[in-house]
C-alpha cells in the first residue's frame, strides 16, 4: 500500500446503444446526466446543474461498470476506474494525496470520466478503518475535489450498498443523481448470453428460451452459466477426441447447478 492509484486511462469505444435492454436506465442516464453535461447552459436555465456526480446502485455484477464505460463512450471521454477500498488501504495521509492526484490527472485528461467503485466504503458503517479521522479526511478530500473547478471531468460512482453512503456525499454538487441498475432484463440477458455464446462452438441454441429461464440472473451469473455448460461440452469433446458443440442440453444441465445470485441483495436491501 502507498503506491499511487492513478490507473491507466482507457478510451472506451462502447456506447449506450451497445448496452442491450435496460431502456429505462439508458433513458435516465440520458435525461439526468448526459443531456445536462452536453448542454450546460440550457440545463442551468432550467435549474439543473451541469456539475455533480452520478451514482449507480444495485446488486453486484449487473453492469454498473459497463454502463459507466458506455457513459464515457457517449461523452467521447477517457476513463479510469478507482477502487475506493484500494484508496483507503493506504497509509495515513496517502489516501488524500492519491485522491488529489487522481483528480489532477483527470483535469489534465479532460474530457475524462472518473469512476469510483465501492463508494460505500467511505461510509462509517462499512469502514474497517480504526482511525475514523483518516476516513473523515479522505471523505473531505473527495468532497473538496468534487466541488473544485472540474470542467470536463465527470464523476461516476457505483455501490451495492447505497444506504451506507456518507450523507455528505449525496449533497448537491456531489453524488446528487442516483440511478438504480437492476439485474439484466430480457433484452440485456439476450445481449449478454449472445456475447458469451458467440465465442464458443454451439448448435441449436434457443436464445429466447434461455432468456426466459434466467430471470434474476446477474451478468456474472450468466457468464458462469455459459462457462458451466461449456465445460460439459468440452469434457465430452475431450473424451471422444472430437469437438462436440455446446447445446441446449448442456445449458439445461448448467441451469440446475447455477443459481441466480441477486436474491440476497434484495433480501438485505433496507
Ligand atoms: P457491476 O459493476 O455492477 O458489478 P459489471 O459491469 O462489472 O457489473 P457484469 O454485469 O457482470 O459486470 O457485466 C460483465 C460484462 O457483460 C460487461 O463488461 C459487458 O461486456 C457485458 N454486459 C453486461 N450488461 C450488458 C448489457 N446490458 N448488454 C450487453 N452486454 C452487457
Amino acid at each position: 500500500a502507498g503506491d499511487p492509484v492513478v490507473a491507466e486511462a482507457e478510451r472506451p469505444a462502447v456506447r449506450l446503444a451497445d448496452v442491450g435492454g435496460m431502456e429505462q436506465v439508458k433513458e435516465r442516464l440520458e435525461l439526468s446526466f448526459l443531456g445536462p453535461m452536453r448542454n450546460p447552459e440550457m440545463a442551468k436555465a432550467f435549474g439543473k446543474s451541469a456539475s455533480g456526480g452520478l451514482l449507480l446502485y444495485g446488486p453486484p455484477g449487473c453492469g454498473k461498470t459497463f454502463l459507466a464505460r458506455a457513459v464515457a463512450g457517449e461523452l467521447g471521454a477517457s476513463f479510469t476506474e478507482i477502487g475506493i477500498a484500494d484508496v483507503l488501504d493506504m497509509w495515513v495521509g496517502a489516501s488524500e494525496r492519491n485522491l488529489k492526484a487522481v483528480f489532477d490527472d483527470a483535469r489534465r485528461r479532460a474530457p475524462h470520466v472518473l469512476f469510483f467503485d465501492e463508494v460505500d466504503a467511505l461510509g462509517q458503517k462499512r469502514s474497517h478503518l480504526t482511525h475514523s479521522s483518516s476516513l473523515r479526511n479522505t471523505v473531505n478530500t473527495l468532497l473538496a475535489e468534487m466541488s473544485g473547478d472540474n470542467d470536463g471531468v465527470y464523476v461516476l460512482g457505483a455501490t451495492n450498498h447505497p444506504w451506507d453512503i456518507d450523507s455528505a456525499l449525496r449533497r448537491p454538487g456531489r453524488f446528487d443523481r442516483m440511478v438504480l441498475v437492476l439485474p439484466p432484463d430480457e433484452g440485456a440477458r439476450a445481449a449478454i448470453l449472445r456475447r458469451h455464446l458467440e465465442k464458443r462452438p454451439v448448435e441449436g441454441i434457443d436464445l429466447g428460451k434461455l432468456v426466459k429461464a434466467t430471470e434474476h440472473f446477474s451478468g456474472a451469473d450468466l457468464a458462469h452459466l455459459v462457462e458451466t455448460a461449456a465445460e460439459r461440452a468440452l469434457a465430452d469433446s475431450m473424451r471422444s477426441g472430437q469437438v462436440r458443440p455446446l447445446t441446449m442440453k448442456d445449458l439445461q444441465a448448467a441451469l440446475k447447478e447455477v443459481q441466480p445470485s441477486t436474491g440476497p441483495w434484495f433480501a438485505t436491501a433496507r
